[in-house]
């Protein structure tokens, strides 16, 4: 196996860093403090192509594999997951799942927007009262004439106030549990969605997470995307690949955190001698570097699956829940690496755990992950 980078991976490597570098990390701080990401990011991420990625070119997609793709990601984590989400759900969630399952309208009316970053798309599946259990979602889009009408609410959705598109779920048909989900796009300024920004985030505080309220959303029944009672099978279609992206921003993670660490130990001092002639530092950083490895290789997998068109579903949950635990605990190395400075903001590693912590709970929990890798293994379903 051959995990040497193409020269066009390489480019696309280079090109991620380069624009964290310049259009991110400078303002790493002042967001997270803020609670607020500079909205102008999402247009600079459209001119670079990075919201286009394995997009076709016909629909304004910028193409690439799905290793390019997670490359990018990796990086845009290593520098802001709060940004590295946007892409994540824009993309990875909402476009990418147009681009499969859309019509060919479908496709013309919003893929160009939300590539260009003229559009951001968010992924509306959560609700108050179901989380792990989607499936028995209770949002309801009752049928009237040639359109919808939706109603419910939904909880904790990643761009959900800078959406100018909801991938939204919900209840179409009198079918139990899954089977009676539809997906519908619906624009996000249509009469009735009203939006309400989460504040108090433990991290990805610059990301605009927020409740939806829909109350007789009007849409039309050409706004149903994929078949009627297919909308379980989208959203988990979604999120399959949803996990990957996932895994990959953790990767990134682990390796700001590694980075940190090891430059903070090569300069800090204590006992006549830098911390990082201490052995128990150097396990901490090797700690650290193991994880970063495991997890990407894991990660790396899963897009090659994909690229050669191979199941991926079980591999994703893997990388998904390895990444998320590796990235915490990386970021907590590091931030005992930083000793007491580890805990002030002025420093990078206390946000990397902040942001670290909410990826073992979104996009499936490690508990839910566990329980989709051991259904694959035993045939046997523990939902
Ligand atoms: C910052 C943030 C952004 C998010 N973005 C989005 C988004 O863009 N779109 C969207 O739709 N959702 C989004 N979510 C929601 C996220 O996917 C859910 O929070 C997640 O699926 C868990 O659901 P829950 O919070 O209701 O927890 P619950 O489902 O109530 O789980 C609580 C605990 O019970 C455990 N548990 C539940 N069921 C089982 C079981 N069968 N076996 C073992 N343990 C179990 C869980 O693992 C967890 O530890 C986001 C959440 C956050 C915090």
């Amino acid at each position: 196996m051959n995990l040497e980078l193409s020269a066009e991976q390489t480019a696309v490597r280079r090109l991620a860093r380069d624009f964290v570098a310049r259009a991110i990390t400078p303002n790493v701080i002042a967001w997270d403090r803020a609670e607020d990401v500079d909205r102008s990011i999402v247009k600079k991420l459209g001119d670079v192509g990075f919201l286009g990625l394995t997009v076709d070119e016909e629909f304004g997609g910028s193409g690439g594999d799905h290793l390019a793709y997670c490359l990018v990601t990796e990086e845009l984590g290593r520098g802001d997951s709060s940004v590295r989400g946007i892409v994540s759900v824009s993309l990875g969630l909402v476009a990418k799942t147009i681009a499969s399952w859309g019509s060919e309208e479908q496709k013309r009316q919003w893929l160009p927007g939300l590539t260009s970053g003229e559009y951001v798309g968010c992924f509306g599946l959560t609700e108050p009262g179901t989380g792990s259990d989607a499936g028995n979602l209770s949002t309801r889009a009752v049928r009237d004439g040639d359109d919808y009408l939706i109603s419910g609410s939904k909880m904790f959705i990643t761009n959900g106030t800078w959406a100018d598109v909801v991938l939204l779920f919900a209840r179409s048909t009198d079918a139990p549990g899954h089977k009676g989900v539809s997906a519908f796009l619906v624009p996000a300024d249509t009469p009735g969605l009203t939006r309400r920004t989460i504040h108090g985030k433990l991290g990805l505080r610059g990301q605009a997470t927020a409740e939806l309220a829909l109350a007789d959303v009007r849409v039309p029944a050409s706004a149903m995307l994929g078949p009627e009672g297919k909308g379980f099978a989208v959203a988990m279609s979604a999120l399959a690949k949803g996990r990957m992206s996932v895994a990959a921003g953790c990767v990134g993670i682990a390796q700001a955190a590694l980075e940190a660490a090891v430059t903070y130990a090569t300069e800090r001092e204590q006992f006549g001698k830098s911390i990082a002639r201490h052995q128990l530092v150097q396990e901490l950083i090797s700690d650290i570097a193991v994880d970063v490895d495991a997890a990407r290789l894991l990660t790396w997998r899963v897009a090659d699956l994909v690229d050669r068109g191979e199941p991926f579903a079980t591999e994703s949950s893997k990388a998904k829940l390895f990444a998320s635990e590796a990235a915490v605990r990386a970021a907590n190395n590091a931030l005992q690496v930083f000793g007491g400075y580890g805990y002030i903001d002025e420093y990078p590693v206390g946000k990397l755990l902040r942001d670290a912590r909410v990826m073992t709970l979104y996009e499936g929990t490690s508990q839910i992950q566990k329980l989709v890798i051991g259904r694959a293994l035993t045939g046997v379903s523990a939902f």
